[in-house]
């Protein structure tokens, strides 16, 4: 029972994990088998697409959202509009986002509205504790990220299940890269090296990858001891969406006046079951 502010930052109870992938043109067959990794272990997950592929599904435990790129010389469009409509025409039901290489702007924000968008995951602030989504004027929910294999990679820590943020008290959704699952990495280079000798990642095959695969503690190894953790104490998993929602649901249940007096302000706690 949380009594206070305090308490609540204390608190270890906040144990629901969201898993997100940043697909990155990884190819279908990297898609499929990451998939199938999720299929085994009954785990959630939301991707962020920066293509069109048959393997991904919407489901009640895979949500599609976007990936964009805002990048000079982006194959999405030129402007932030056009971006996001290409992203509307690929995947036409999704409500979130989170850009590639996490750009962001406060117009930005308003343009995710307008496009009819519910949240962005833009926010990466690494092992920093007590993590809630909150609201914007633009009727985005923001959902800030604990963790992501890449900046995991940066830090040189070793690929350990103790080396995740999962006893910080608040949200811990977590981001990973398919074609670093896949390639099982254990440093930053490895696919910096593979993309030098594979440009177009669209066309790679699983033989011209598999000189790549890492052997080892990687991202792979980490993701197969992170499912078998969340299985073994019965830790629930969640697609963002969910998480938008049930953070709708608790402001409508406080009202608006509630949200905005401190005196009345408790952190939003989102426990899956
Ligand atoms: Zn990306």
């Amino acid at each position: 029972m949380i009594e206070s502010y305090e308490d609540a930052l204390n608190s270890k109870e906040w144990r629901s994990i969201g898993l997100t992938f940043d697909t990155d043109w990884a190819p279908d067959f990297v898609l499929r088998e990451l998939v199938d990794e999720l299929d085994r272990f009954g785990l959630k997950a939301t991707f962020f697409a920066t293509n069109p592929t048959d393997v991904l599904a919407e489901s009640d435990r895979l949500e599609i959202a976007w990936h964009p790129n805002f990048m000079p010389g982006s194959s999405h469009g030129a402007t932030t509009d056009e971006v996001l409509e290409t992203c509307r025409k690929w995947f036409p039901r999704s409500v979130g986002m989170r850009s590639h290489g996490l750009i962001q702007s406060s117009n930005l924000l308003r343009a995710l509205s307008r496009h009819g968008l519910r949240y962005d995951s833009n926010l990466l602030l690494y092992d920093l504790p007590y993590l809630q989504p909150f609201a914007t004027f633009y009727d985005i929910v923001r959902i800030p990220y604990v963790w992501s294999d890449a900046s995991h990679l940066l830090t040189g820590r070793p690929l350990e299940l103790g080396t995740l943020p999962l006893d910080l008290p608040g949200l811990k959704v977590l981001d990973l890269h398919p074609m670093l699952w896949y390639l099982n990495s254990t440093s930053p280079g490895d696919y910096a090296e593979l993309k030098a000798h594979h440009p177009r990642l669209d066309r790679l095959t699983a033989a011209e990858a598999s000189p790549f695969v890492q052997s080892g503690s990687g991202v792979r190894t980490l993701l197969e001891r992170l499912a078998s953790r969340i299985v073994a104490e019965g830790v629930a998993t969640y697609r963002l969406i969910e998480l938008q929602q049930a953070f709708r649901d608790r402001q409508v249940e406080l009202g608006a006046a509630a949200v905005t007096d401190p005196g009345e302000f408790r952190p939003f706690k989102f426990e899956m079951r």
